[in-house]
């Protein structure tokens, strides 16, 4: 067996790649195991990254977070201004968001690239299997299957988290809160390159919503999730995403071609109770670390990872417990995550209504749209949904 590492980091994503690369630059050995080929292909993102004056008003706490998000300008293929909100009768509400759109599969090889010029190790085509022991990963790897050892363990490795399976059930993401999301690239798209539109309604995204979001030059991501466990029929999610396309989008897209095709899950169920155990973490999607109200990961993968990867260094350096680490993510951007999760529970018994959504959309108008997609509630909001879910959960 080989000489152990300090450091093992499953998932070469924004938030694997940033904590390693943290940990790399204290001089600590990190690997990083990922079962791609190729770090960040296909991409599966609508790659909507709000910039940092917009995450200073998202998470108005996090001192992490404006510097965690700026992007190098090579990454960024667009820029948009604004969010529209279209209700299924076709109502539209509009408000300033200012985000840039990156070239994901470009920036996470970058991220991935610095955790290498710092000094970590990078393996590609290696899937994890599972923790037989604390300090063990079992790595398949093309034609072998292996064991690396490590002091402690970073799962960074999405929803369905080996990492976190291995420590214990409490870390996995309830099945109900995972959201399988689809999406085509576009060319040709007629859209307005500065506005994100997201729509809404029972037959586009039941338990979510549907996005374009224009990467610029004509291009555009567009996609949907939703939950299962919250409304539709059995049809196939292939269908709703055509019909969305193909139908409502009609106009939009008569002279455009599909590029690509992805698909992927979004965890939605707001964070985990617990992100630490013994000397492995959680962090970014398998930490559930995604603004449930807007299914939006990347921001707090890549603060998230910045944290990961400094209480890592301070765990096996100083021998301070990893607990620090869910005391500082909480602290950076824990109460805007939870927040989030309160907007879907209450949009959940919402939305499954068309009639009621439209209704509802229109009587709360932009002034009270705005702060539910910035994961904030307005007041007399906030105080009544803390009631309405402290309820929900009582008759669940
Ligand atoms: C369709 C779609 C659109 C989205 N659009 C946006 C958006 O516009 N803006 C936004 O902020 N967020 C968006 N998200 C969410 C965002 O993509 C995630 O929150 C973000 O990528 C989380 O980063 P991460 O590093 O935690 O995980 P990931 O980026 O998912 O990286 C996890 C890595 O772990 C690897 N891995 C997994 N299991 C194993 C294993 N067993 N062994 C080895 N490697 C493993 C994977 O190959 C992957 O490279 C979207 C998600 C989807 C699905």
């Amino acid at each position: 067996m080989s000489q152990p590492y300090d450091v093992a980091v499953v998932g070469a994503g924004p938030a694997g790649s940033t904590a390693a690369q943290i940990v790399a630059s204290s001089n600590l050995r990190a690997l990083v195991l990922d079962r791609r080929s190729i770090v960040g292909t296909p991409v599966q993102c609508g790659e909507l990254i709000p910039t940092p004056s917009e995450t200073r008003r998202l998470f108005p706490r996090s001192k992490m977070m404006p510097k965690a998000v700026n992007v190098p300008r090579e990454f960024i293929t667009n820029r948009t201004k604004s969010i529209r909100l279209i209700s299924p009768n076709g109502s539209t509400f509009e408000f300033p968001f200012e985000a840039n759109i990156v070239d994901r599969s470009r920036f996470d090889r970058q991220l991935a690239q610095n955790a290498v010029d710092a000094g970590a190790e990078v393996q590609l085509r290696s899937t994890v299997l599972k923790r037989p022991g604390k300090n063990e990963l079992t790595v398949r790897t093309q034609n072998t299957t292996h064991k690396v050892t490590a002091n402690a363990i970073i799962g960074a490795d999405g929803p369905r988290s080996v990492v976190a399976r291995s420590m214990g059930l409490r870390f996995i993401h309830s099945e109900s809160d995972l959201s399988p999301a689809l999406q085509y690239v576009m060319s040709g798209v007629d859209v307005d390159p500065s506005v994100v539109e997201m729509y809404f309604g029972e037959k586009i995204a039941p338990g979510g919503y549907a996005w374009v979001i224009p990467k610029g030059d004509g291009l555009a991501n567009i996609g949907f999730g939703m939950r299962r466990s919250v409304g539709g029929d059995a049809t196939p999610l292939r269908r709703y995403l055509e019909r969305f396309v193909f139908v409502l989008l009609a106009q939009k897209i008569e002279s455009a071609k599909i590029v690509r095709k992805t698909g992927a899950i979004i965890p939605m169920g707001g964070p985990l109770h617990e992100t630490w155990f013994q000397n492995a973490l959680l962090v970014g999607d398998a930490a559930g670390h995604v603004m449930a109200s807007n299914g939006g990961g990347i921001p707090t993968a890549l603060c998230g990872g910045r944290i990961a990867g400094e209480s890592v260094v301070k765990y096996l350096t100083e021998n301070e417990s990893l607990s620090s680490y869910e005391q500082m993510w909480r602290a950076e951007f824990g109460q805007e995550l939870e927040t989030a999760l309160r907007v879907l529970r209450v949009a959940d018994v919402v939305m499954p209504s068309d009639v009621i959504t439209d209704i509802c959309m229109n009587l709360a108008g932009v002034r009270f749209l705005e702060p539910l997609i910035r994961c904030r509630l307005p007041l007399p909001v906030d105080l009544a949904s803390k009631t309405f879910v402290k309820l929900l959960y009582q008759f669940m």
